[in-house]
């Protein structure tokens, strides 16, 4: 019944924009952080890492963070089907954006083009200055971790250095944000896959694009606080349920 409904909406959709969590990568080997095999719910203090509050105040926090981006799985994962799914749904030209929390670049590695991605966490390849805000490559840090700096300092001022994410008590950027309401608004299909929609303000686009007259399809293994405002829930794997939605053909003709 889900599925035909979903099934149904995709054939009708002209523009779909997407949200995608940490639920997209886990068959890429990276774990969530709320599922049931999540790294805050086998190890809850680990949260204390993504809090710029610790992070600043605390060296040790620091130091810990640090070791975790060197050991990241993100650094060897692939993309999977799922990833690979917003490839094939963007060829058939019906594709308005994927907003994704996740930090791992692995849509872009499917072959998404960057532009239709929208890093809404930002990226863990990137390193920023809390301080003057210079950027650098994780790569250039984590080589300098290893050389013997457990907490690497920025080279022009001396300022924390961070990764390029949104760790809890951070802003989201700005244009980013701009645009993935603009996407949002833009769409008459708004599909929230792999995310327990629980992280604000990313969760909120799904309401708004319900709110502005989409449709909401949720692809999520576990129960999400907006599964009653959606026409279509699918509790199965994204590495299948995804590239069979994305396989589903438009009912109309596409805009010229
Ligand atoms: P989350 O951990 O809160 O939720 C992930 C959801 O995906 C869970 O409800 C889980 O049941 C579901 N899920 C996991 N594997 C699935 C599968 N194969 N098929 C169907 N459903 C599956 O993640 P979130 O909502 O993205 O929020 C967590 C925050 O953590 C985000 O801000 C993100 O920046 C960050 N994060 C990113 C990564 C990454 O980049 N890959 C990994 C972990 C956490």
């Amino acid at each position: 019944m889900e599925w035909q409904q979903a099934r149904e909406l995709f054939a009708a959709a002209q523009r779909i924009t997407v949200l995608t969590g940490a639920g997209i990568s886990t068959g890429s080997g990276i774990p969530d952080f709320r599922g049931p095999n999540g790294v805050w719910t086998k190890d809850p203090t680990a949260q204390r890492l993504s809090d710029i509050d610790s992070y600043v105040a605390d060296p040790e926090v620091r130091r810990q963070a640090w070791r975790s981006r060197a050991e990241n799985p993100a650094w060897e994962a692939v993309p999977t089907a799922a990833h690979e799914a917003f490839r094939a749904l963007d060829d058939s030209g019906r594709l308005r954006a994927v907003l994704t929390q996740n930090i791992d670049e692995l849509h872009q590695r499917a072959g998404l083009a960057p532009e239709r991605v929208l890093e809404l966490h930002g990226t863990m390849f990137a390193t920023v200055c809390l301080n003057c805000g210079e950027s650098g490559t994780m790569r250039a840090a984590l080589e300098r971790v290893a050389a013997g700096e457990p907490d690497p300092a920025c080279l022009t001022c001396g300022g924390i250095l961070k990764s390029a994410t949104v760790s809890f008590g951070q802003s989201l950027d700005e244009g980013v944000l701009r645009q993935g309401h603009r996407a949002a608004l833009d769409c008459d299909l708004f599909l929230a896959a792999g995310t327990s929609l629980t992280v604000h303000p990313a969760a909120g686009f799904a309401e708004l694009a319900t709110r502005a007259g989409a449709d909401l399809v949720i692809c999520n293994a576990e129960p999400t606080p907006y599964d009653d405002q959606a026409a279509a829930v699918l509790r199965g794997g994204l590495d299948e349920v995804l590239p069979a939605l994305a396989a589903v053909p438009p009912s109309t003709p596409e805009r010229p």
